[in-house]
């Protein structure tokens, strides 16, 4: 895949070949030296504020990629190619991205399957399903059978090793979701290191539109 060689702020995509966005027609922010010096002063400023920034991106793409798949910087940006060879990674790292990913995954593939959000967070979460059609509360599960949701409640359990936050409450999965949307969406998200949670969330969705999708 050719490296992006612009985007375009407004429809905050990346373009690889025009000079103008593809969706809308507006002049590309450009990937040149310019643009990436410009990027590698806010890294530094960044990694100055907080020392163990550079430490846990790393392993955060670790954790995503393995170790041997490296990311490529631009030229400008070589001191910092430098400094991530020489980074180790903090010794616990709580952290887990690629659980985020998965649970993403699962929920996307359940709610193709008809399963409401509610519906999905208690077949990942609990066995509590009798066999056969199963009925309770004004749900349905999708008219799936008893045993199906038990096991593909196992299948995710088995998968990720354990029963995570994001899918015990509405709250902490729309906070999941709307991260793993944003980290696939916009690579300044990636770039900035965003967490699941931060202090002050930037709501790319409102909670009444997730609900209504
Ligand atoms: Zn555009």
């Amino acid at each position: 895949m050719p490296a992006f060689t612009g985007w375009c702020a407004s429809c905050r995509v990346g373009e690889c070949y025009c000079d103008a966005c593809q969706w809308c027609g507006a002049a590309l922010l450009k990937f040149d030296e310019q643009f990436w010096s410009q990027i590698g002063r806010k890294i530094r400023w960044a990694m100055r504020k907080n020392r163990a920034l550079l430490s846990r991106v790393k392993s955060e793409r670790e954790s995503l990629y393995g170790t041997k798949h490296k990311p490529n910087f631009p030229s400008p940006l070589v001191w910092l190619h430098t400094l991530w060879e020489q980074t180790s990674p903090p010794p616990h790292q709580p952290f887990a991205p690629q659980v985020h990913y998965q649970v993403a995954n699962w929920i996307e593939f359940l709610r193709r399957l008809g399963l409401s959000k509610g519906e999905i967070i208690e077949v990942l979460s609990t066995a509590d399903f009798p066999d056969g059609q199963v009925e309770r509360q004004g749900k349905d599960y999708a008219k799936l059978l008893g045993e199906d949701l038990r096991k593909l409640g196992e299948d995710f359990r088995r998968a990720v090793g354990y029963v995570p936050g994001s899918v015990l409450d509405l709250s902490e999965m729309w906070r999941t979701m709307t991260w793993v949307d944003r980290q696939r969406t916009v690579p300044m998200a990636r770039l900035k290191g965003e967490r699941v949670r931060k202090r002050n969330p930037v709501r790319v969705r409102s909670g009444r539109e997730l609900s209504e999708n």
